[in-house]
């Protein structure tokens, strides 16, 4: 074992590197040189089939085939197929996740749908939604405005609180797998349970999850969740998020967006509405082709590509990113707020600095491509199928060479 000091760091770097089973997956993306990119949980890194599908699709399938591509290159059932290539990620079998709309349109739906779900179980006494207190600001907007069309009260939940908030009274539990400002993991299967015993259903929200480590929704019965696929999935900017609907709610998913696409038999054009079966009931309107395909291509990164690896890497990146940041960073100069333990770690570090704001505009202008969270937070968001050991290190000691002289 190598020392602890700058010298032992590069050189563990590199020894690191050299083991690494999936280093040479970074050859299916296309990262610009010198750069450390460490934002992927905001948006993930061009994969290198992705250029030439969208070529295909505008120049071919649209351009020359025209209409008959809605059948012939797949267009049309393309919101079921995708969700059936982000299945095993997540832990779920086919079937059970449609592609389609922005997260906070899926939220919308999930949402509403488990509300109607317990509604229609008779059980009117439960009438709290409890919303993760710390969650990314959609959620909670999108949840306020969910429980006045259900009548349900929003209560907001610390999520280390929320066991002892479930009760007779919760219909609807909100939780984000990963806090997206501290990189917080939280006990998805736990909870989970801990909801159902208490008669509630869940609805996860897996945008920092997805694609960094494993989910299990099906092992662990959730019972409806929500992701975006720009992060980790590295779908593309605005790349279209997905709906799962546990198998065992499909039949009772009521949708509060029944747009035709979801309908039995969308081409009969009927003036009546009857649901089409599965997960597909969560369609709405004509899906949003380019940027869908886009990211069918851009998950080929994951053929033969198991997900508890990936998992096993990004622990490893995110332990040596807070020793490199021990040995380089003067003492006291930040604070992670991304807990130590591994169960309850993402794939991000989160630091508490002093002038974060400027501190981020001059790492990306050395290279090192992170992001800001306000009002003070350092966000390092590890992915591990294009990032190094040698990226960690250099980002750490780049952090450490100008926090001397960028003072809060
Ligand atoms: C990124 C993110 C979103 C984004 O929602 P959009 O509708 O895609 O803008 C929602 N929730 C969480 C937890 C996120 O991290």
């Amino acid at each position: 074992m190598s020392e602890r000091t700058p010298n032992g760091l590069s050189i563990r770097a590199a020894e690191l590197d050299a083991a690494d089973d999936l280093r040479k997956l970074r050859e299916r993306f296309l990262l610009p040189e010198g750069v450390v990119y460490l934002d992927g949980n905001s948006l993930g890194a061009l994969s290198a089939g992705v250029p030439d599908r969208v070529a295909d699709v505008v120049g071919r399938e649209w351009g020359e085939l025209l209409i008959r591509s809605w059948d012939e290159s797949g267009w049309w059932t393309a919101p079921q197929r995708i969700g059936d290539r982000i299945a095993p990620l997540v832990g779920a079998a086919p079937g059970r996740i449609v592609v389609g709309d922005s997260t906070s349109v899926n939220l919308f739906k999930a949402l509403v749908g488990a509300a109607r779900l317990v509604a229609a179980r008779g059980d009117a006494g439960r009438d709290e939604l409890l919303v993760d207190a710390t969650t990314f600001p959609t959620d909670g907007y999108i949840a306020a405005s969910a429980a006045r069309m259900t009548g349900l009260k929003v209560v907001p939940v610390e999520p280390a609180a929320l066991p002892a908030a479930l009760g007779p009274r919760t219909a609807v539990v909100l939780m984000n797998h990963v806090d997206y400002r501290s990189g917080r993991l939280h006990d998805l299967p736990g909870l989970t349970a801990a909801a159902h015993a208490a008669g509630a259903l869940t609805v996860w929200d897996l945008c920092h999850s997805a694609g960094a480590l494993p989910v299990g929704l099906d092992a662990h019965r959730v019972d409806l969740a929500v992701g975006c696929t720009y992060k980790y999935l590295n779908g593309g900017p605005g790349s279209p998020a997905y709906l799962y609907i546990a198998e065992r709610h499909q039949a009772a998913f009521d949708s509060p967006l029944p747009g035709w696409n979801s309908h039995a038999e969308p081409f009969a054009m009927a003036p009546g509405y009857v649901p089409a079966d599965g997960a597909l009931r969560g369609r709405v309107g004509t899906p949003d082709i380019l940027s869908m395909l886009a990211l069918e291509a851009a998950l080929d990164v994951w053929d033969g590509v198991p997900v508890e690896a990936v998992r096993a890497k990004s622990l490893a990146l995110t332990d040596f990113f807070l020793e490199c940041v021990e040995v380089y960073v003067p003492a006291g100069r930040v604070e992670s707020v991304t807990p130590v333990a591994h169960a309850e770690r993402g794939s991000q570090v989160a630091l508490r600095a002093e002038g974060a704001a400027e501190l981020m505009k001059e790492l990306i202008a050395r290279g090192v491509i992170g992001d800001f969270r306000h009002p003070d937070v350092l966000r390092f968001g590890f992915t591990p199928l294009y990032v190094g050991f040698a990226d960690v290190e250099r980002a750490a000691r780049t952090l450490g060479d100008i926090s001397g002289h960028v003072s809060g």
